[in-house]
């Protein structure tokens, strides 16, 4: 790809000092990688026996990888950087990793970890009983250890935005407040005007081992490098990145949904292709990372919403799926099958939830967790507050807890602060697309070819070579000129929407 000669990131000249901070950085990223392959086997390949020993192999990775990030050779060679050159972005990025890295007291963070050990198999049990009290004490905990982390971080306006900067720098719950609000009236107006929903089609019999075949050749199709990857079945779908040039999806499949592989195969690609340009683009070390959660998820919804269910798109893949699954799709139009992978309806569960009213569901855990965090909201009243959320965002009421309060495992991980980029991530697509489109002329007219050759490209010379050289925020204002905007979004699903509804 003729990109690959594009200059990466990195603009300062290379000095000792800058050498010795990137071999530094190097090396923390092979731990990393070295953490992701064991848990990567972990989650596909390895024997059931094999817990206890991949426990000890991840745990001493990790201290070693903390001991690293702690070390006071990393901050000395992070000084030397930034006394040569004040505005290094490499320095500054290191800087961070470095301060967030040392601003947790040991036994604080063991006692997290502990925490969290015992919450999961809690969180197991509660949704088995539909008992929210099994949680509750565990919850409580998790909550009180996060304040006292927003406190050791630091924090200008609420303790939420301590946390939420681990994953989206830079972003504060003020911020995000308005772009729900901004997407609520035009999600619930969408809605109200879609078809009644039929998905029959997909429901038929799609044999898995064609499946399998048939998302790798569309993953490919998009600019996913199988030479550089890999596609494994696993329960929970997702992305890591085992080493240089070693980027691996994972999915699950389905016969009698074939959404269930197809997109979730399609969205961990988008992830996909952005780690396997860091290494493509040769980005410097300190800087070869996606820059936050909100980026990389801008990315996988991207490829997943925005190209993987348009109709352009499956006008040239369709004949394809066709002939991949003649006994499915035999009396099937394409405008059939777009209808169905766009089906728009108020539901209960966030992953299952559709392009529309997606981010009505993170809506309602941002609030939640925004009012735990800031001493707004007590556990024991989290239920109460689930339900009546609900029917403000989405108009509808959950009738057990399991389908409620107790669907998502992040708050028992004690993760709050992580929901919002998933809505952020859809925010920045449609910014970025609509930027896009303004550079390459007519998307669909590519997509309709089956050729994103050029959508990568753009993508490759604005965000990927850049690494994690600027914020989610800093990109947006870099390429659009503005702030972050919900209505690139909001006029990207009515067009759509609207459409379908017509
Ligand atoms: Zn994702």
């Amino acid at each position: 790809m003729e990109s690959a000669t594009l200059k990466a990131g990195a603009t300062s000249e290379t000095t000792p000092e800058l050498q010795a901070m990137r071999a530094y950085a190097a090396e923390l990223s092979v731990l990393r990688q070295i953490s992701h392959l064991l848990s990567w086997d972990e989650k596909t390949y390895m024997p059931p026996l094999g817990g206890a020993g991949r426990a000890r192999q991840r745990a001493l990775i990790a201290g070693i990888g903390h001991e690293r990030a702690t070390a006071p050779e990393f901050n000395r060679v992070i000084a030397a950087v930034e006394e040569q050159q004040p505005d290094s972005r490499e320095a500054r990025v290191l800087r961070r990793v470095y301060d967030l890295s040392t601003k947790l007291p040991n036994d604080f963070v063991r006692e997290q970890m502990e925490a969290i050990g015992v919450a999961g198999p809690a969180w197991q049990r509660a949704r088995e009983d539909d008992d929210f009290s099994v949680l509750a004490p565990h919850l409580e905990r998790l909550v009180a250890l996060a304040r006292r982390q927003a406190e050791y971080t630091g924090y200008e306006t609420e303790p939420y935005d301590a946390l939420h900067d681990l994953y989206e720098e830079g972003m504060t719950a003020a911020e995000l407040q308005p772009l729900f609000e901004g997407l609520r009236a035009p999600t619930q107006r969408l809605v109200d005007m879609q078809p009644e929903p039929d998905t029959s089609l997909l429901r038929r019999p799609y044999p898995v081992d064609v499946q399998r075949q048939f998302v790798r050749q569309i993953v490919a199709s998009m600019g996913y490098d199988m030479r550089a990857g890999r596609v494994d079945p696993t329960t929970h779908p997702f992305c890591c990145t085992p080493g240089a040039d070693d980027v691996r999806l994972t999915t699950r499949y389905d016969e009698r949904w074939l959404p269930a592989g197809l997109f979730a195969t399609i969205h961990e690609a988008g992830h996909g292709i952005y780690e396997q340009a860091l290494f493509r683009l040769q980005v410097p070390a300190p800087l070869a990372e996606v820059p936050t959660f909100g980026m990389h998820e801008s990315q996988s919804r991207m490829y997943e919403n925005v190209v993987g269910r348009s109709l352009a798109f499956w006008e040239h893949h369709f004949p394809q799926l066709q002939q991949a699954f003649p006994e499915a799709l035999v009396d099937a139009t394409v405008e059939q099958f777009h209808r169905a992978v766009n089906v728009v309806e108020r539901s209960f569960i966030r992953v299952e939830a559709d392009e529309v009213t997606y981010n009505m569901h993170i809506a309602l855990r941002f609030e939640i967790e925004r009012a735990l965090i800031n001493g707004e909201l007590e556990v024991r009243d989290l239920p109460d507050a689930w339900d009546a959320g609900m029917e403000r965002w989405l108009g509808i009421r959950p009738t057990n807890q399991t389908d409620g309060c107790l669907q998502d495992v992040h708050w028992s991980m004690g993760s709050f602060g992580y929901f919002p980029t998933y809505t952020l991530g859809n925010v920045y697509a449609a910014q970025f697309v609509e930027a896009a489109q303004r550079d390459l002329g007519d998307l669909d007219a590519q997509l309709r070819q089956g050729d994103l050759t050029r959508l990568v490209a753009w993508f490759d010379e604005h965000v990927y070579r850049h690494g994690r050289a600027y914020t989610g925020r800093e990109f947006v204002e870099r390429i659009t000129g503005g702030p972050i905007d919900v209505k690139p979004l909001v006029s990207y699903l009515d067009g759509k929407f609207g459409a379908i509804a017509s």
